[in-house]
């Protein structure tokens, strides 16, 4: 059973990830490491590698491993630099970013995610990523600002304390859409206090929920 997932997990990265043009090699490493069945409902361990997002509980989605490795791709990542992620939900999207050399930030807004997640971490030894329940469109201003911000979950608008707590140089990537469950994936380079925004065209995901959200 192990060794059908591990090889599951090798044909994803050559099929989904490599085959659609994502090339970062920290990217690509942490994909075939990270194992995506640990953060899926045992029902559907089975199906983890497949194209597809997956259902986590309490109507949110893990997302499907190609915007996980495109995402990534789109923060320029570095090991060292640290990163705020909105939306923990199933914990994968960060443990990719741990796996890259990242110092983790993590928030979720539903209470048995953020558990979930947090014992996750202690099994699979992810100990330097840290964790808050709280409301993400706020971000994490004691610790801020931030190399990179992702929001993995979609915005109808850039949370105005985001782009605060974005360093300069910083790159954050985000879902915004005017409608729910439809947005337009955008990049935003902050570099010596400019904005520059760039389109990465439409995908869906679950609402963002808070202040600075829906
Ligand atoms: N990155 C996740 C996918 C998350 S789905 C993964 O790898 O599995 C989106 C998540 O964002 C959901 O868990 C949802 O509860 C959470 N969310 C929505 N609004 C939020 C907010 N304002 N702050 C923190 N988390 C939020």
């Amino acid at each position: 059973m192990r060794r059908d997932l591990k090889r599951l997990r090798e044909r994803m990265v050559k099929e989904q990830i490599e085959a659609r043009g994502i090339k970062d090699p920290l990217v690509l490493q942490a994909m075939r490491k990270v194992p995506r069945h640990f953060f899926v409902d045992e029902a559907l361990e089975n199906q983890a590698y497949c194209d597809h997002p997956l259902p986590i509980g309490h109507g949110q989605t893990i997302s499907q491993p190609y915007i996980v490795a495109l995402m990534s791709q789109l923060l320029c990542p570095t090991p060292g630099l640290s990163v705020l992620e909105i939306g923990t939900g199933s914990g994968y999207q960060a443990a990719i970013l741990a796996e890259m050399g990242l110092d983790v930030y993590t928030v979720e807004r539903i209470r048995s995610l953020y558990l979930k997640a947090m014992k996750l971490y202690r099994e699979l030894r992810y100990f330097s990523i840290k964790l808050k329940l709280d409301d993400g469109t706020l971000g994490w201003p004691e610790n801020a600002p931030f190399d990179r911000i992702i929001v993995t979950a979609g915005a109808p608008q850039i949370p105005e304390p985001l782009i605060e707590q974005l360093a300069d140089p910083g790159i954050m990537v985000i879902p915004v859409g005017e409608g729910k469950r439809h947005q337009t994936l955008i990049r935003i380079k902050k570099e010596k206090g400019e904005i520059q925004k760039e389109d990465f065209g439409g995908v869906m995901f679950v609402d963002l929920v808070g202040r600075f959200g829906w």
